[in-house]
């Protein structure tokens, strides 16, 4: 066709072949488009495991990821060089082909030249925005890895062509960014803090990337470090301990009694603990021994933290020191409570009920509301039903923040009304401690309820 045109006419030959000329620059724009915002968009870890597989474009992708100031201010030189290629010659090109067509029409003539103007220079920069920008920017964010993989080749063959130009501009640029003093960066920042990891998270699990049951896990390792010592031990009020002048029988009673493996040994009072008596230990004696020895004769040493310690922490301490318990002392060298492997564990993988523990579950019952142990944290009530449990207070269990909202000690039957209309109803005590609460969400107000119909 383009020959057959060429052979009648010389000045249409010119404006098809711009034309063509132009289609090209405008895939080209499209192609440097693409490989920018691909390259932006992948996955660093994507092309990281491809490299390591072989993969000679992940190992381009990646080199092109490594200086991305580099990288895109090549795509902005290739976008330039299309863009001023589609201005100098397809839009000319469009206007000389449509002046030959209006020609044969009967549109004045003293019309044409601006009419053709306008006509083209709408078209071009319609197929600019359209075929240039916009769809190879949709198609590189839907599929970044597999764009970007495909435009290396080519692009890194460009960037290598224009190289001490692209790096002469960069400079150029990168002057400018310091004088707004900000110090420019050539790799893509991959680090991200713990909220944004959660996000992250919950994102997957959402898409359907990660399983549920791996996100919780995952979710509660991040949330490790925000958790201290005394909001996961158990209370010094629940502690099963003995005193120093116990016999070996005593501990195997209590053992028996309470189901606890470990039991503290304390001088005098619960504040002067010395150390820890395990079970096993007192298991392993004959008869005669257990009437002859005192708890001390078992004594294990025991370690101690303060309340404000935080779980990561405490685990890696306890994994070092092998110790399965330590104690939890408040800030007037008191004992504040106990906590165990298992108390830190459960914090990762959520309640480990083994054969003897005696612990309270929180239920659900109809009517959007829920009875939950008066021992349960704060946050962990938040996070089962939905309730804000708000106030300037530092209780970390519901029942001792029921405490601080009637500014005295609980007595059956006592509510408290939250803010946004939840209810807690204390149902039984356990000492001076809520035993059960109930949790009743507000009833939930249809949208448009209130408007009557007619
Ligand atoms: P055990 O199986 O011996 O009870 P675990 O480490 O499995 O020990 O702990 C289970 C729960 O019992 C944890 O919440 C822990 O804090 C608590 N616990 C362990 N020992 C005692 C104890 N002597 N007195 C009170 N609570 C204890």
């Amino acid at each position: 066709m383009l020959l057959a045109v060429a052979a009648g006419d010389g000045h249409a030959t010119f404006s098809l072949t711009a034309v063509l000329i132009g289609m090209a620059l405008l895939l080209a724009n499209g192609a440097f488009v693409a490989a920018e915002i691909s390259l932006l968009a992948a996955r660093r870890t994507r092309f990281e495991e491809a490299a390591e597989g072989g993969d000679r474009r992940a190992r381009r992708a990646l080199a092109a990821h490594r200086e991305l100031s580099v990288t895109f201010s090549g795509a902005q030189l290739g976008i330039t060089m299309c863009s001023l290629g589609l201005g100098a010659v397809a839009e000319p090109a469009v206007q000389a082909l449509l002046i030959d067509l209006l020609a044969t029409t009967p549109v004045p003539a003293g019309v044409i030249p601006v009419l053709s103007l306008a006509v083209a220079l709408s078209l071009v920069v319609f197929l600019h925005m359209v075929v240039g920008e916009m769809a190879p920017k949709n198609l590189a964010i839907a599929a970044p890895e597999r764009v970007a993989l495909r435009l290396i080749g080519p692009f890194a063959g460009f960037v290598l062509l224009f190289r001490p130009l692209i790096l002469f501009l960069n400079w150029l640029a990168n002057l400018l960014v310091r004088a707004v003093r900000v110090t420019p960066v050539d790799e893509r920042q991959l680090v991200h803090t713990p909220d944004e990891l959660a996000l992250a998270l919950a994102e997957s699990e959402d898409l359907g990337t990660i399983a549920p049951q791996d996100a919780r896990m995952l979710d509660a390792a991040l949330r490790l470090a925000a958790i201290d010592a005394e909001a996961a031990m158990t209370p010094r009020v629940d502690l099963a301990a003995v005193p120093d002048t116990a016999s070996v029988g005593d501990v195997l009673d209590l053992a028996a009694d309470t189901g606890h493996t470990r039991i503290p040994v304390y001088h005098e009072d619960l504040d002067h603990i010395v150390g820890i008596v395990h079970v096993k230990d007192a298991l392993i004696r004959d008869e005669d021994d257990r009437a002859r020895l005192t708890v001390t004769d078992l004594l294990r040493p025991i370690e101690a933290v303060p309340e404000s310690r935080d779980l990561e922490h405490l685990l890696y301490d306890m994994l070092e020191q092998s110790s399965h318990a330590v104690v939890v002392v408040d800030e007037f060298g008191g004992t504040a409570g106990l906590i165990t492997l298992e108390d830190v564990l459960e914090e990762l993988v959520g309640e480990i009920a083994d054969e003897f523990d005696a612990e309270q579950e929180p239920r659900r019952t109809p009517e959007r509301s829920w009875v939950v142990p008066g021992t349960m944290r704060r946050d962990e009530v938040e996070r089962l039903t939905g309730i804000v449990l708000a106030g300037d207070g530092d209780a970390e269990t519901v029942s001792g923040y029921l405490v601080e909202q009637l500014g005295r000690l609980l007595e059956v039957g006592d509510v408290v009304t939250t803010a946004d209309g939840w209810r807690l109803t204390v149902r039984s005590l356990e000492g001076r401690r809520a035993g059960e609460i109930e949790v009743h969400a507000p009833p939930v107000v249809e949208k448009g309820a209130t408007s009557t119909s007619d």
